[in-house]
């Protein structure tokens, strides 16, 4: 019995999914020789599959080294979030002016399965079905430009929440998706943007690399040659 051949496309989206799910993290090394295995596929199809990754920016080709888990820097995580900011409030108001006075019945569902997972304590899942909250509002724009560049850009984040913050499993704050889901509902516009901004702004604030600390040593309390509050002597 042979396994069933995955064509190109299928061998894609289970490599990115591994790596939006964080199953696979920045910097791992992607053998083109493993992965041709683990997928009985040809190494041609294997680099063809990785180039467009590549292209993506979900992973690194390096010269003479080989494929890797994209590292993404702190520029890389602004640049994610602005475009984000711009896709998504679009997605917002879109989706209000289409659907508004109607119940969305996939986004409701996908609410539970989150509050599901919260219920449960399940972190891992919770921080996947967050991701794909995103994902589902761009999807049911039923505009494919906006859905394929929102998992390319989910994935991303998730690239960056898995190298600043791996053991932490960042999901997107409680409610919010609610309410957003909530305000599309009601047809309001401006309402489902502002929420969807402000939700953006709260996720990229939640995961922030640390920071060096902003106070500067203080040398003097350090070596305890600090002048005294009270001057002992005067005069
Ligand atoms: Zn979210």
């Amino acid at each position: 019995m042979t396994s069933p051949k995955l064509n190109n496309q299928e061998i894609y989206e289970r490599i990115y999914a591994a790596i939006s799910e964080r199953r696979l993290l920045p910097g791992t090394k992607l053998s083109e020789e493993r992965l041709a295995q683990a997928f009985h596929a040809s190494r041609t199809r294997i680099r063809e599959v990785l180039m467009r990754l590549s292209q993506e920016l979900i992973v690194e080709l390096h010269l003479n080294r080989g494929a890797f888990v994209a590292r993404p820097s702190e520029r890389d995580m602004q640049q994610v979030f602005e475009v984000r900011r711009a896709l998504e409030r679009a997605i917002a108001a879109t989706l209000a002016a289409r659907y508004g006075g109607q119940a969305l019945a996939p986004m409701r569902g996908h609410l539970d399965a989150e509050a599901r997972a919260r219920a449960a304590g399940d972190r891992t899942e919770l921080a996947r079905l967050t991701g794909e909250f995103h994902v589902r509002l761009a999807e049911i724009t039923e505009n494919r430009l906006f859905s394929d560049n929102l998992r390319r850009l989910v994935a991303l984040t998730s690239l960056v929440i898995a190298q600043y913050d791996a053991q932490a499993h960042s999901a997107c704050p409680e409610h919010e998706h609610a309410d957003i889901v909530e305000a599309i509902e009601a047809g309001d516009a401006r309402r489902a943007e502002k929420l969807m901004l402000a939700h953006l702004d709260h996720v990229e604030a939640g995961i922030q690399p640390p920071k060096p600390p902003s106070r500067s040593l203080d040398f003097e309390q350090i070596f305890g040659t600090a002048a005294p509050d009270k001057p002992a002597r005067q005069g």
